[in-house]
């Protein structure tokens, strides 16, 4: 049967831990990685409604985007709304999971979704996650003694690429040393300038590793005095991170975007700011709250900004900047990707029930 643990083995898979923000509460919250599961229930927020549902569907697990907890608890009783919706669960049995930020800027995640919806080219993250710090370092080495040196570079860590290993580049050259009194040249004569042929070997290691990757050339190089560089090299663009900008296949006025979200995703009103008939070509999304990243997204030459809310405040300064805001709903733009999240776990697990809850609605009503 299938447990738990399976299902969370695989959603770290699709949105691995490390996509969560920092501040973010995300993982199994409450529950038993080892219990059988064969029904479970998708929601967007984990309310007293859902977690009736939860049990009346005699469902083992609630995946649930909006983490239930979400700040640290000393206790937990039924003195408070949060802590009365996990006694209910937890007295039934019933475990709670969080994705949250790791499925909203998860590959194939909300906002990447959300730019399907506009028919978008993914172009990036607004922000951008730091890679791995890396150094690049550079030896000269006589030739026949190359492979020592390479094989203890590797040896030590250095010369991964991705998927890669022993990774180098040498480059024929020639080098030269005047050795003093005191020195003892493995190649040439000392009190006099020498010319010998070396090759310069290039190598990338990870900066945590440095330390080791140069005691082991200073072991392995034949020279006593090995001459090296290390350069630290700026991170490169991972392509994951916050957030994502898009481009529209064709100018759009943002008027036929904000149809384009309503129709897809079932809103009757969305609130706008700027020009509703300019046409705009690089949109940024952000599901939820993401007005926060609006100054970045615009900075990145977005012309319209896609979030859910916003303040007064942000639709000012997006209007003053010359450009677009247009929110679709906190719910709305981020409900439809729990129902996407559960269909991915329906065809991945097809002898669990998955059900996205029937009793969630948008709490936010236009009279
Ligand atoms: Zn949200």
């Amino acid at each position: 049967m299938t447990k738990i643990s399976d299902v969370i083995s695989w959603f770290d898979q699709v949105a691995p831990r490390s996509l969560a923000a920092g501040w973010d509460n995300t993982g199994l919250l409450m529950g038993d990685w080892a219990i059988g599961v064969s029904k479970i229930l998708f929601c967007l927020t984990l309310t007293n409604d859902v977690a009736d549902e939860a049990v009346n569907l005699k469902a083992q697990l609630v995946v649930t985007h909006h983490p239930l907890p979400f700040k640290p608890i000393k206790s937990l009783n039924t003195g408070d709304l949060d802590g009365a919706i996990l006694w209910k669960l937890a007295n039934n049995g019933i475990s709670v999971f969080s994705l949250h930020t790791r499925w909203d800027d998860a590959p194939e995640g909300i906002n990447e979704l959300l730019l399907k919806i506009a028919s978008c080219r993914i172009m990036g993250p607004i922000v951008s996650s730091q890679g791995s710090e890396e150094m690049k370092l550079v030896t000269f080495v006589p030739k026949d003694g190359l492979e020592k040196v390479s094989a203890a570079l590797f040896d030590a860590g250095a010369g991964h690429i991705g998927n890669y290993k022993e990774c180098s580049f040498v480059l024929e050259g020639t080098g030269t040393f005047f050795g003093n009194d005191q020195s003892s040249p493995v190649v040439g004569e000392k009190g006099k300038r020498e010319n010998v042929a070396e090759q310069r070997l290039e190598v990338v290691c990870p900066v945590s590793k440095t330390h080791q990757i140069v005691s082991a050339l200073k072991a392995a190089h034949p020279y006593e005095e090995p001459a090296y560089d290390l350069v630290l090299l700026k991170s490169k663009p991972t392509g994951i991170g916050t957030g994502r900008i898009g481009l529209l296949q064709q100018p759009t006025s943002i008027a036929q975007l904000a149809g384009i979200f309503k129709s897809e995703l079932g809103i009757n009103k969305v609130v706008f700011a700027g020009n509703a008939h300019a046409l705009i070509s690089r949109i940024a999304v952000v599901c939820g709250s993401g007005a926060s990243l609006m100054s970045q997204a615009f900075t990145q030459g977005a012309e319209c900004f896609v979030t859910g809310e916003a303040r007064f405040h942000d639709l000012v300064s997006a209007k003053e900047q010359g450009k677009a805001i247009l929110l679709l709903g906190h719910y709305k733009s981020e409900r439809f990707g729990m129902e996407s999240l559960a269909e991915k776990v329906r065809m991945k697990f097809p002898k669990v029930e998955v059900v996205a809850s029937k009793s969630e609605t948008d709490p936010q009503i236009y009279l």
